[in-house]
């Protein structure tokens, strides 16, 4: 009854001179002498409440064993996370975007990996949210964008045609005053054009803040950067921040695609985000084209891009030029 008094105290819009801050609390609660004895042991059993309270969502959470257990597994990839930094244990993998027609490959996004020692390859979605909640996200981020500015450049100098690559920005890092400077020294120390380079960002991380994001958008704008929204359609999807936003290019969120062909709505909603992207003069990606008879509704729409399986999965960056090699082959009739 205190956390959620607490709780509803705290979520009261504060008045600054800047605007107005509407804050969200997560409180862990610990008791004595059930969860510990002294004032360390309290404030950690708390602490890791807390962090049950917060995956919960700005909720308010006790103690308990169970949520321990997950917290300290949580804390120990968080550990292994630090060492995999350091061990350069984080690759990079590559996906081809390509054009319907006959353009030939356009673009590629890169997508993290986790070589782990003893688990192989893991995937973003078993280390990201850990990232995320410790902040490492940031300096994670900021890798993943100079090893992709230096690998397109490489693969430029090596005579490859040049292709947009692009880069997820997790939330941490789209609201770290610390982006454009890390974008700005990626592509100094690369020596990449900044027109080969894209940012995917998701349309909840350009809610929370519009005002703050259209400024950081203008920002990376300015530098000749281009912006996308991943995912898109699948969030709040407020139609108004489309034409607010200085943004390049929507990515057809994957659920869409999957059942085009066998579902009549996905295909008007296809159409539909098709006919904003065109009267916005934006570009469009559909991501997790799987089949043959996706690819082939989606090549009737106006200039998608296209990305997944049915053209190839994420692979190394040393066998990408072969698979865009092999790319041509792909056109669905
Ligand atoms: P995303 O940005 O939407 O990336 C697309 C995901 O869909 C990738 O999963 C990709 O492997 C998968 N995919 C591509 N084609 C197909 C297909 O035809 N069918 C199916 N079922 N899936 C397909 P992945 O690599 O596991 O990444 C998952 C998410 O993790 C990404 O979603 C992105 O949100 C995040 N992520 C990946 N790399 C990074 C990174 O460097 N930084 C940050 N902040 N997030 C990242
Ligand atoms: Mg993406
Ligand atoms: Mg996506």
């Amino acid at each position: 009854i205190v956390g959620h008094a607490l709780q509803e105290c705290l979520q009261e819009p504060v008045a600054l001179a800047e605007g107005v801050l509407h804050a969200q609390a997560s409180i862990g609660l610990a008791l004595s002498p059930e969860h510990g004895e002294t004032r360390g042991d309290l404030l950690c059993a708390a602490d890791a409440a807390m962090y049950v309270a917060k995956r919960a969502g700005s909720s308010v959470a006790l103690h308990s064993p169970a949520g321990e257990g997950r917290h300290r597994r949580r804390l120990e990839v968080a550990e292994d996370l630090f060492m995999a930094l350091e061990r350069e244990e984080l690759v990079l993998a590559y996906q081809p975007i390509r054009t319907p027609a006959d353009l030939g490959l356009v673009a590629a996004e890169a997508l993290l990996r986790w070589n782990h020692p003893e688990s192989g390859l893991v995937l973003p979605a078993r280390f990201i949210p850990t990232l995320e909640e410790t902040g490492q996200i940031v300096q994670v981020g900021d890798w993943v964008l100079r090893a992709a500015c230096r690998q397109n450049r490489a693969w430029q100098d090596a005579g490859l045609a040049p292709m947009r690559v692009s880069v997820n920005v997790s939330t941490r890092q789209f609201q770290s005053e610390t982006l454009l400077q890390s974008v700005q020294s990626a592509l100094e120390e690369s020596g990449l054009d900044p027109v080969w380079l894209e940012l995917e960002l998701t349309e909840s991380q350009l809610l929370v803040d519009t005002e703050a994001a259209i400024e950081v958008l203008a920002q990376l704008n300015a530098l000749g950067v281009a912006i996308s929204i991943d995912d898109f359609g699948s969030g709040y999807s407020s139609l108004n921040y489309l034409k607010r936003l200085p943004i390049d290019c929507l990515k057809i969120d994957q659920g869409f695609v999957r059942d085009l062909g066998s579902s009549a709505k996905d295909g008007a909603i296809v159409e539909a985000i098709a006919a904003v992207a065109r009267s916005l003069n934006l570009g469009l990606v559909a991501e997790g084209v799987e089949t043959a008879g996706q690819a082939r509704f989606l090549r009737r729409l106006y200039c998608t891009e296209m990305q997944g399986y049915f053209y190839s999965r994420p692979v190394a960056a040393e066998v990408l030029p072969e698979i865009i090699a092999a790319l041509d082959a792909k056109i669905p009739a």
